[in-house]
């Protein structure tokens, strides 16, 4: 259900009654308590759904369901959503006060705010907001109960959301460790909103990753953004007894237990978006480091020609995901975007309805149709690989190895026979990730012989500019804004399936896949870079490119 802009019904009596025989028909409440809130209403003018509430016939939470529902409102549920404090003081605190309505999100780009509000139908609320907004930006509205907002306006007007401003807070206040771990009325507790206004951040910049490590003296937080761990803030300890209670009772943790790691999870709706956060804590010397994965679902899917391969290299892909039955192995060091392209190739499939047959739980990101995701590990992992493939599925692992031809020996290792994997291997994509520059401060620079070498430059003025990294405010000085993946494929026909079988070396095979065409890992790279959106010294990071010179 997507939620418009409100249809209005600007004839407000015939609403009510409207409100009054849903709920009737939904059997959330009878005839005589509707009439009963009715006759309420007459003296107290209050909205008919906290009457109802009020006098106990209902709950809020079946109400805005119902409600939402029926009208075609999407609902929110206020005590899961992150606020970003500009954006709730879009609307000035008495106007939303009086109208019972929080902003919650608002994306500049498309021009939308989104409202929560308890009566959707309140034309005279509706055009207080544009009116604040400056009319240009589409207002669209949200159900939330009327108590739900009223609380949330308390806490999201009343306190201080910003992180530097609950800092100073609880420098000058002391820490209640037992409003900590209780659920309720826990904004007036400063490291709630800390907690809730550091993860906002990361998700807001783009992290990966959030890490939480005590050292002997102070606390510190770094983001994990494209890729590159950056310090954020450094605390004073005192407060990470707090800050890690405040994340373990979020993530359903023991918050007792500190001498043993422990994982967790945390879902949340951080500026709009559905993010889940996988948490793990680890005892190290000076206390518990705390580690929050970032799994953005909406970031997560991109579209296979999203995924950055030559032309080639894609067509190739398409090739080996036409084939019904098999293994398709994406590998790559921790953090090379495997799961990334894993689900790129998933959701592709998944939206041709092919029935889909992977290994192992957890799913991170919602996809329908597919029911186990994983990496092969050791011979059980693979054995059910293998299985599937066999009894004509098509099966998408990752594998930890270094590069596409590596999953060969690694297969070995585990046990996979010869003659199995050349018959059952579709192909392997092996990937590395690299920064991409920041287009505003890229520069063109004069390559060294040796960088003319690997790139292919000969000495003629046709040769494409070469950039490095320089830095702006844009990137934060980094230079760096964003990431790619390198790509290689390899793709097993008959002809590779025939060398695996023989178990020649990994060169000879290699040999084979080149004068099929195909590309390394190292030759991706020198591809990006003569399109500018690399360069040289950030791919040298990653892997050594001076291999095939002689
Ligand atoms: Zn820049």
């Amino acid at each position: 259900m997507t939620a418009q802009a409100p249809v209005v019904n600007r004839d407000a009596p015939v609403k009510r009654r409207r409100i009054g025989e849903l709920l009737v028909s939904k059997g959330v409440v009878s005839d005589d308590q509707v009439r009963i809130a009715l006759t309420e209403q007459k003296k107290s003018k209050e909205h008919l759904g906290k009457i109802l509430v009020r006098l106990g016939f209902a709950t809020e939470a079946v109400i805005r369901d119902v409600l939402g529902g029926a009208l075609g409102y999407d609902t929110v549920d206020l005590t899961k959503v992150v606020v970003d404090a500009d954006v709730v003081k879009l609307i000035p605190k008495d106007v939303a006060r009086r109208y019972h309505m929080l902003a919650i999100t608002y994306s500049g780009e498309a021009g939308v705010v989104t409202v929560a509000m308890a009566d959707p139908y309140n034309v005279i609320a509706l055009d207080q907001v544009r009116a604040q907004l400056g009319g240009e930006l589409e207002v669209r509205a949200l159900i939330a109960g009327e108590a739900e907002i009223n609380k949330a306006i308390d806490q999201f007007y009343g306190f201080e959301l910003s992180v530097d401003g609950i800092l100073q807070e609880i420098e000058t206040g002391e820490v209640d460790y037992q409003s900590l771990e209780a659920e309720s009325d826990e904004y007036s507790q400063p490291v709630v909103r800390l907690v809730n206004a550091l993860l906002s951040d990361a998700v807001k910049r783009g992290a990966s990753d959030i890490h939480f490590e005590p050292e002997h003296d102070f606390l510190r937080i770094r983001y994990r953004v494209d890729g590159v761990l950056r310090q954020i803030r450094s605390l004073h300890r005192n407060y990470w007894a707090a800050i890690a209670v405040r994340l373990k009772v979020m993530a359903g943790m023991n918050i007792a237990e500190m001498r043993a790691p422990q994982d967790g999870r945390i879902s949340l709706s951080v500026s709009g978006r559905e993010v889940d956060f996988r948490v793990s804590s680890l005892p190290t010397t000076y206390g518990e480091n705390i580690v929050l994965r970032v799994l953005d679902r909406q970031k997560g899917i991109v579209p296979l020609e999203g995924l950055g391969l030559s032309e080639n290299a894609l067509a190739t892909l398409r090739l080996m995901m036409a084939r019904p039955e098999g293994i398709i192995l994406v590998t790559g060091p921790t953090g090379s975007g495997k799961t990334t392209t894993l689900y790129s190739m998933l959701n592709h499939l998944n939206s041709e309805t092919v029935n889909i047959m992977t290994l192992e739980d957890p799913v991170e990101y919602p996809l329908e149709m597919i029911r186990l995701v994983g990496e092969i590990r050791d011979e059980e992992t693979a054995e059910m690989a293998f299985r599937a493939a066999m009894t004509g599925h098509q099966v998408f692992t990752t594998l930890h190895t270094n590069s596409a031809i590596g999953a060969i020996p690694r297969l070995l290792e585990t046990g996979v026979i010869p003659d199995i994997m050349a018959g059952n291997i579709i192909g392997v994509i092996g990937q590395r990730l690299v920064r991409k520059l920041c287009v505003h401060c890229k520069e063109v620079y004069e390559p060294s012989m040796l960088e003319r070498q690997i790139l292919n430059l000969g000495g003629g003025s046709e040769a494409p500019p070469i950039y490095r990294a320089s830095g702006c405010k844009r990137c934060e000085h980094s230079g760096f804004k964003g990431r790619l993946a390198l790509t290689e494929l390899l793709r097993f026909d008959g002809e590779i399936d025939e060398l695996v079988a023989r178990r020649v070396t990994q060169r000879e095979i290699l040999k084979l896949a080149r004068n099929k065409g195909y590309t390394t890992l190292a030759e991706d790279g020198v591809r990006r870079v003569l399109e500018g959106v690399t360069s040289m010294e950030e791919i040298s990071r990653v892997m050594n490119l001076t291999e095939g010179i002689s």
